[in-house]
């Protein structure tokens, strides 16, 4: 057979006219030689050959050699097989992309024979095309992943912007000559009222925040409340209240700062917000938040040393329930702001300001809502408010904690406690009482959860209201606001707003001496 039978031979025309000199030498050599020469040497000899394109009917075809080819076709190789006549002519040609072959001698030879994907220019142009494909995939996926990284990362910024504004307020010392360009000579006044607050809150720009807060050199620890500290401290050569929580207690600084900035809370009722800061010393994180200082101190300290008449109890109760409706009250426009129900009412919680008005403090706890889509906003504080001020449906956790009306509602019973509190240091034809603090005569002093809930909701017991207050006109008209605040049925008791529309009449009687409730 040719090809001295069993050795098919394929060739690329490189192995093949390159090699041929040398390997006339060796023994590998003239077996090769003798194989190439065999096709020109017995023209005659035919061999069976694979075969799949015209005019082949059996899949074989009978030829000098056998080949397998491949060819590109619309971008596509295709492969083919079948029989030639002259080995040296047709099996010429360097393996291209567009075309390449490979032959063989032997019978069937062709059948098992493919291409092998080597050749350097063909794997070139496919290593050019893959490398392209390659470089490309993976960079517009990259892309696509970094724009997608990018849009979160902002809105994760704007978030923390208007939740946290102090997370990363660490700047040390380097931030020190910020602090005088930014703050320069201004007062507090000054700065609280230019037009430069935060935008939607009531504070000032957090850098500023930041800055004067550092600023400030501590002068007296005032008050040491449950969870922090509350000192008067000195900026610029003007008082300020600094309450620096514990850490046990950050939820409330993040929920005071937060609220303090998101909603406009300028208030005369409402103690003034300076700033918040936050800052790291011996690896331990402090929580600053400033407001305004009032010397008068709480409610609560005013109220052991300083007896009232009838229209210092009435100013302070009528400028309390005004704090309460704008915290209550849901305002809208570009000046609006949610409703804030408190959570924390008491007299410990009031500061009362030099000219006899109070102003509520502290909305650690509170919660916003707004009609805008029934939006709730509980926070996330784990604290709860004091039990000696907490309403029945508190007690019997009978509240229903996704209705914003039942926060508002127990701030009302809190507020009839207060003004118990209040109308107790009145004095009325002479008399009037020591300083207590609510259900004094039921509970002991820290009182537990059961011991209030035993009084107020198995009891339904409410303090004591003075005899003494019936025999004047404007303290009745607060006895019966009192006892409209202390119904068991949350949706029973008076609103805010009606209490205050009550009290600001009362007020006006009070400059024509003529009281009707
Ligand atoms: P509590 O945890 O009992 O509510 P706080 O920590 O809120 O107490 O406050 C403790 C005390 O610090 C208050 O009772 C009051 O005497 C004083 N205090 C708080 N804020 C101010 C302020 N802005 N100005 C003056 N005194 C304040
Ligand atoms: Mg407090």
């Amino acid at each position: 057979m040719a090809g001295s039978g069993a050795i098919g031979l394929f060739t690329w025309k490189s192995q093949q006219t390159g090699n041929g000199g040398k390997m006339l030498h060796g023994a590998i050599g003239s077996l090769l030689l003798a194989m190439l020469t065999v096709p020109r040497s017995v023209p005659a000899a035919k061999v069976r050959c694979a075969c799949d394109v015209p005019p082949c009917t059996n899949a074989t075809c009978l030829g000098q050699v056998c080949f397998v080819s491949r060819s590109l076709q619309d971008g596509e190789h295709t492969q083919s097989k079948g029989c030639l006549s002259n080995y040296l002519e047709n099996c010429k040609g360097y393996p291209m992309e567009e075309y390449a072959i490979r032959c063989c001698l032997s019978d069937m030879c062709n059948w098992n024979l493919s291409f092998p994907v080597k050749g350097k220019q063909i794997q070139n142009s496919f290593s050019l095309k893959n490398l392209l494909l390659m470089i490309l995939v993976p960079l517009l996926a990259l892309l696509v992943l970094g724009g997608l990284l990018m849009l979160s990362l902002w809105k994760l910024v704007r978030r923390c912007k208007r939740q946290l504004p102090f997370r990363h307020s660490d700047l040390g010392d380097s931030d020190m000559m910020l602090k005088a360009s930014v703050v320069g000579d201004s007062t507090l006044q000054d700065l609280l009222n230019e037009d430069c607050t935060t935008g939607s809150g009531s504070g000032l720009p957090f850098l500023v925040q930041r800055t004067m807060a550092r600023q400030i050199t501590l002068v007296e620890c005032v008050g040491k409340g449950r969870y922090g500290e509350v000192w008067r401290g000195v900026w610029h050569g003007e008082n300020v209240a600094v309450k620096i929580f514990s850490s046990r207690d950050e939820q409330s600084w993040f929920r005071e700062t937060e609220i303090y900035n998101t909603v406009l809370l300028r208030h005369d009722n409402i103690l003034g917000y300076i700033a918040s800061d936050m800052t790291s010393r011996n690896s331990s994180t402090q929580l600053w938040l400033i407001t305004h200082y009032h010397e008068n101190g709480s409610l609560y300290d005013y109220l052991q040393r300083t007896v009232l008449d009838t229209e210092a109890c009435l100013s302070l109760a009528c400028s309390i329930i005004c704090g309460l409706v704008h915290l209550h009250v849901e305002m809208f426009g570009t000046q609006g702001k949610p409703a804030i129900a408190h959570r924390d009412l008491k007299s410990r919680n009031i500061l009362v300001k030099n000219n006899r008005e109070c102003c509520i403090a502290d909305l650690g706890l509170a919660v916003m809502h707004s009609q805008d889509g029934d939006y709730l906003d509980i926070g996330n504080n784990p604290r709860v408010g004091t039990k000696r001020y907490m309403a029945p449906e508190v007690l019997d956790e009978q509240i229903r904690t996704d209705c914003f009306e039942s926060y508002k509602q127990t701030d009302i019973w809190a507020y009839g406690l207060v003004l118990w509190e209040i109308t107790r240091r009145t004095v009325v034809n002479g008399i009037v009482e020591d300083y207590r603090p609510p259900f004094f005569d039921m509970v002991p002093s820290d009182p537990s959860f059961e011991e209030m809930k035993k009084v107020v909701c198995t009891d339904q017991q409410t303090p004591t209201v003075p005899n003494r207050l019936y025999s004047d006109s404007i303290l009745s008209t607060l006895a019966k606001i009192m006892k409209e605040c202390w119904y068991q049925s949350p949706s029973a008791r008076l609103t805010a707003l009606r209490i205050k529309k009550t009290l600001k009449k009362l007020g006006s009687s009070l400059e024509k001496p003529k009281a009707d409730y």
